[in-house]
């Protein structure tokens, strides 16, 4: 059971072939801090590579047939891409899934509020996190605001050097010795997680004058209102770029590692693809950290319809040919896992925990209390990846998500399951999981490319 240090098999070539997969994956974390960001740029890329909007497909009446490239991106927080094969769809389909949300804090609808000549913005976090991590850092408001006339307005504030940050602030030590006392679910509340965003009274003003001078500022500045918070999407998330990490630049330290570190990979898999046998599928899904709920979530029937679409365009539509493609489907759903961290030993499985530079992690169940809540692969399939990735020289190892009854953790693969398909948890090891930065071995994101490469051509 011995795994390598995958680390050692690369030589000079392979590790710069490495080094500029880890570059464009740095950039993508860097520029995409929100799903709809993801999406966006996803599309943009996979479009050069001659992928076709489905919509567009459909409107024009066109036919599709084998090595078809098409997506669908739905409501822009979730993208299907499907390489077309030459087995028919009914027989199954190759399927990688990451999501592409995460965790981060949320400003509430009626965000703007004034107290102590402080004008500040009223948060609510999305997705499990440390609530004492968030604060005493640079934070950027990323996202959308959608007026009234239905047009949308992107927000990106704070990532350019020449921008200001936003941040929540701390209690000073001097100051803490009862909140010092507290458990560390209550050392920082959910309600006090509010941004600090103005300090300058507008001049003439008689009430709340701070809070007006920023409402004045995002009117000229942006064309903002404050009503306009009601229809907007404003995510607070840590400002600046993904870095190397370590003296040896091994690591990667960045924002949004959950789990855009197996959604990069996954769809950049896609394009490497020349030839498609079974028809290929990636899966960039949005809500996973809030139960995949919602139209973009994994829970959604966006992507079942998006099949049935697709056999329709190709003449072949029938609600069984639709079951059977589902059902006949073979899928590595990825997520992080925990990588083992010797700060923090005693949570972990050593046998049966991930490592930084052992490659793709594969995990049969995730789940917690008795693996409740999992997808527990079976082992006919975990047996065929295992001769898949041996063939291929992918580093893999497995894993569980830490020790026995200490917490655990889903993702979207019990959700597919639901068809009756084969699916199997994978992903990429990383450190600090829901931190604002977290960090992950280059190597593990290269070898988790290269076994999604290999899923892709060789399941059969
Ligand atoms: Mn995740
Ligand atoms: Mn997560």
């Amino acid at each position: 059971m011995l795994r390598e240090n995958a680390w050692k098999k690369y030589d000079s070539e392979k590790l710069q072939e490495m080094n500029r997969f880890c570059d464009g994956y740095k950039n993508f974390i860097s520029e995409c801090k929100t799903e709809r960001e993801c999406v966006s740029f996803a599309v943009e890329e996979i479009k050069k590579a001659g992928y076709v909007d489905l919509n567009e497909v459909i409107a024009a009446g066109k036919e599709l047939k084998a090595q078809d490239k098409v997506y669908v991106n739905y409501m822009g927080k979730a993208l299907a891409m499907f390489q077309i094969g030459d087995v028919p769809m009914e027989k199954g389909m190759n399927l990688l899934g990451a999501h592409v949300d995460s965790p981060r804090l949320d400003l509430k609808q009626d965000p703007l509020y004034e107290d102590s000549d402080l004008a500040l913005l009223d948060t609510h976090y999305y997705g499990g996190i440390k609530k004492y991590q968030w604060v005493a850092l640079p934070l950027a408001l990323h996202g959308v605001v959608v007026k009234k006339d239905g047009s949308v307005l992107n927000v990106v504030i704070g990532e350019d050097e020449s921008d200001p940050v936003l941040g929540i602030s701390d209690l000073l030590v001097h100051l803490s010795q009862n909140q010092m006392e507290k458990t560390g679910s209550k050392v920082v509340e959910g309600e006090d997680l509010n941004i600090l965003v103005g300090s300058i009274p507008l001049e003439g003003e008689e009430k709340e004058p701070v809070k007006a001078q920023i409402v004045k500022l995002l009117e000229e500045k942006y064309g903002i209102t404050e009503e306009d918070f009601s229809s907007a999407e404003l995510e607070a998330v840590p400002a600046g770029k993904a870095r190397d990490y370590g003296l040896d630049r091994s690591l990667i330290m960045g924002y949004g590692h959950d789990d855009r570190i197996c959604a990069y990979p996954s769809y950049q898999a896609m394009l490497a693809l020349d030839h498609a046998e079974k028809t290929c599928v990636c899966l960039l899904v949005d809500k996973e950290e809030i139960g995949s709920v919602g139209a973009t979530g994994m829970h959604s029937r966006f992507f079942e319809n998006a099949v049935a679409e697709i056999l329709n365009a190709m003449g072949e539509y029938s609600e069984l040919k639709v079951r059977r493609a589902l059902a006949n489907s073979k899928m590595l759903s990825s997520d992080v896992s925990a990588a083992f961290d010797p700060n923090y030993p005693s949570v972990m499985c050593k046998k049966n925990t991930a490592y930084f530079g052992k490659g793709l992690t594969i995990n049969k169940y995730t789940g917690s209390r008795g693996k409740s809540g999992s997808n527990d692969a079976n082992p006919e399939y975990m047996a065929q990846l295992r001769k898949v990735f041996d063939e291929n020289n992918v580093a893999y190892q497995t894993a569980e998500l830490g020790k026995v009854d200490q917490g655990g953790g889903g993702t979207i693969a019990y959700i597919m399951a639901n068809y009756g398909m084969d699916v199997i948890d994978s992903g990429v090891a990383v450190q600090n999981m829901h931190a604002p930065w977290e960090v992950a071995s280059k190597v593990d994101i290269y070898e988790a490319y290269l076994g999604y490469c290999a899923f892709l051509k060789d399941v059969k």
